[in-house]
C-alpha cells in the first residue's frame, strides 16, 4: 500500500514539474516572438509584463489543481483500503468463529459419548453411575446454551426478538443463576455477593439472564488459576449499578473497544486456550442497550476486569 501512495505521489510531482517546465518554455518562446515582432521597448515591457503575469497564474493552477486532484484520489484510495481491511478482519472472525463452534459442539458430544459408553460396559457403583450422568446432564446443558446463543444472536440480528420488559428482583436473580448455571464451578472458585437487597428493575424474562449467563461464564472462563469473583449490586439516584469483577487474565484498552463486536475473540483460534464463539458480548450488549442501559469495561485490581451495568432503577 505504501508503495501504491508513494507511486501515485512521485507521479504526480513529475507530471506537474513537466507541466511547470512545458508552461516556462512556451513563455520563453512566446518572449523571443516578441521581441522579434516589435522594436518599440515600452511595448515589449507591457507585452512581457502581460506575459509572465500569465505565466504565474498558469503554473498556480497547475500545481493548484493538481494538488486537488491528488489529495481526492489519496483519500480515495485510503478510503478502499480502509474497505478491504474490514473486509479481511470479517472473513478472519468469521473463519475463526466456524472452528470455535465447531470444537464448541464436538467437545460435549464427544465427553457425553465417553461417559455413555463408560455407563454401558463398566458395572459401576450406584454413586458413580450418578457422577458420569450428572457430568453427561452438564454436558448437553453447555451444548444446549451454545446452540441458543447462537439461535439468539440470529434472532437479534434479524430483529425478530421484542422485548418484553417486567419487574423482577435483580438481587435475587444473580444468586439463581449462579446456583442453576455454575454451580460446579463456584465449588471451585471463590465468589462474594455483595448485594444490596431487593433491588428491582424491569427487564425481559428471557433475555436478561444471558448478560448475567454470559458475563459469570467469561469471568471463570478468561480466569486461569483460582476463580475469584465478585458481584456488587447497588443503587445510585436514579441508577442500578451491577459489577461483575474478576482476577483474570484482564483486557488491553485496545481490546475493550472490540470484544462487543459480532464474533470478536482475541487471538487467534488456533493458537488460543479457551473455547467460545465471539457472540457472548455481543448479545449482552445488545440486551443491555435494549433496556437503555450501559455497558463498560473497566481494569479490575491488582489484576482482571470489572464489567459494569447502568440500568434505570
Ligand atoms: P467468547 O468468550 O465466546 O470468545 P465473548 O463475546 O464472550 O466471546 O468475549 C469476546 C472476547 O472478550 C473473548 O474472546 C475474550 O478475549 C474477551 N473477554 C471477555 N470477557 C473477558 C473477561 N472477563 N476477562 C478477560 N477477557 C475477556
Amino acid at each position: 500500500m505504501i508503495v501504491v501512495f508513494g507511486y501515485i505521489i512521485l507521479q504526480f510531482m513529475a507530471w506537474e514539474i513537466m507541466f511547470v517546465r512545458k508552461t516556462n518554455e512556451i513563455t520563453d518562446l512566446k518572449q523571443k516572438l516578441i521581441e522579434l515582432s516589435t522594436t518599440n521597448s515600452d511595448q515589449i515591457k507591457t507585452e512581457l509584463t502581460q506575459l509572465h503575469a500569465k505565466k504565474n497564474k498558469q503554473i498556480i493552477m497547475i500545481v493548484g489543481e493538481g494538488t486537488v486532484f491528488l489529495l481526492l484520489l489519496l483519500i480515495g484510495v485510503y478510503k478502499i483500503k480502509q474497505a478491504v481491511d474490514k473486509e479481511q478482519q470479517l472473513a478472519f472472525q468469521q473463519r475463526n468463529f466456524f472452528l470455535s463452534v465447531t470444537h464448541e459442539f464436538k467437545t460435549p458430544l464427544a465427553a457425553t459419548k465417553l461417559q455413555l459408553q463408560t455407563l454401558l460396559k463398566h458395572q459401576l457403583e450406584i454413586e458413580q453411575q450418578k457422577d458420569l450422568i450428572r457430568s453427561a446432564l452438564n454436558e448437553t446443558d453447555r451444548l444446549n446454551s451454545l446452540i441458543e446463543n447462537l439461535l439468539f444472536a440470529n434472532q437479534l440480528d434479524s430483529g425478530l426478538f421484542t422485548f418484553k420488559p417486567e419487574k423482577i428482583n435483580l438481587s435475587e436473580l444473580i444468586v439463581e443463576v449462579c446456583i442453576r448455571y455454575f454451580g460446579k464451578e463456584i465449588n471451585r472458585g471463590e465468589l462474594k455477593f455483595d448485594l444490596q437487597k431487593d433491588i428491582f428493575v424491569e427487564v425481559d424474562k428471557q433475555a436478561f439472564p444471558s448478560v448475567l449467563i454470559n458475563l459469570i461464564s467469561n469471568a471463570i472462563k478468561y480466569s486461569k488459576e483460582q476463580i475469584n469473583i465478585q458481584f456488587v449490586l447497588k443503587k445510585e439516584k436514579e441508577n442500578v449499578i451491577l459489577q461483575i469483577k474478576d482476577n483474570g487474565i484482564g483486557i488491553s484498552d485496545e481490546e475493550k473497544k472490540k470484544v462487543f463486536d459480532r464474533f470478536y475473540r482475541s487471538g487467534n483460534e488456533e493458537t488460543r486456550e479457551s473455547k467460545g464463539t465471539g457472540l457472548g458480548l455481543y448479545i449482552t450488549k445488545f440486551i443491555v442497550q435494549n433496556h437503555n442501559g450501559i455497558i463498560q469495561i473497566m481494569d479490575n485490581k491488582p489484576k482482571g476486569s470489572i464489567f459494569e451495568i447502568q440500568l434505570n432503577a
